[in-house]
């Protein structure tokens, strides 16, 4: 998204990803697409195709699989996945007319940042023949996750602590789900509790 902004407004742009674009495929999520992502895919994609269902019930579980609260949200949610928006984005980049420069690479290793006189500098491996590789530029935007490892170059005092919760995610394939589940599930998020936690759908 921040790539798609700066390319928008005239930048070159270029994206290292570690994973290949198999696993980048793969990637199994469910995302809610609220107010602000809805904002701005109508001001950076063009013609965008349908990319979200609207949730407007939502049921709580108790311990026992029982309901234990219902209702319909004052407006109802917008929900999508994250294979979805991901190919939806990354037509948007492919589409890029602009004539600046847009470079989305996978398997590309991020091993270093550092900056030096205002340029920064971004090194990384090819993983697929262990190249090794330099760039730089103006800005950089390290969006390399939880532990990120240009966080850690850039300011080496930040430690990631322990929030206190763990999050799993699990998919099922659409096909082993019985007529029924996809029924009771459809338009609906359910929030089933458990002892010291919860799991949502
Ligand atoms: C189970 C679960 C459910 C969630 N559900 C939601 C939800 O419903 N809605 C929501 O808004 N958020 C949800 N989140 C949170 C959301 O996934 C994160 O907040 C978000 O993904 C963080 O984005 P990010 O770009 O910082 O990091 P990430 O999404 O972790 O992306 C980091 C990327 O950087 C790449 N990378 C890492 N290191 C390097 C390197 N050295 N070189 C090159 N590439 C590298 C990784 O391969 C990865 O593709 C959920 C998280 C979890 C775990």
């Amino acid at each position: 998204m921040h790539a798609i902004v700066l390319s928008e407004f005239g930048h070159d742009v270029h994206i290292l990803e570690q994973k290949t674009e198999a696993q980048l495929d793969r990637e199994a999520a469910g995302l809610s697409a609220g107010p602000d992502m809805q904002a701005f895919i109508n001001r950076f994609v063009k013609d965008p195709k349908a990319y979200s269902i609207a949730i407007d019930t939502i049921t709580v579980l108790d311990e026992e699989g029982r309901t234990d609260v219902q209702f319909k949200p004052p407006t109802p949610g917008r929900y999508s996945t994250w294979t979805t928006l991901y190919r939806m984005f990354r037509e948007t980049l492919a589409n890029n007319v602009r004539g600046n420069t847009v470079l989305y690479e996978t398997s590309m290793f991020v091993s270093k940042t550092y900056h030096n006189n205002g340029v920064f500098t971004v090194k990384y491996r090819d993983c697929q023949n262990e190249a090794i590789h330099e760039v730089q530029g103006d800005m950089v935007i390290g969006t390399d996750g939880g532990r990120s490892g240009a966080r850690t170059s850039l300011v080496p005092d930040s430690i990631p602590q322990y929030a206190g919760y763990v999050l799993w995610r699990g998919v099922v394939r659409e096909n082993l789900v019985s007529d029924e589940t996809k029924e009771f599930l459809a338009n609906r998020m359910v929030m089933a509790r458990t002892k010291d936690g919860y799991s949502l759908s």
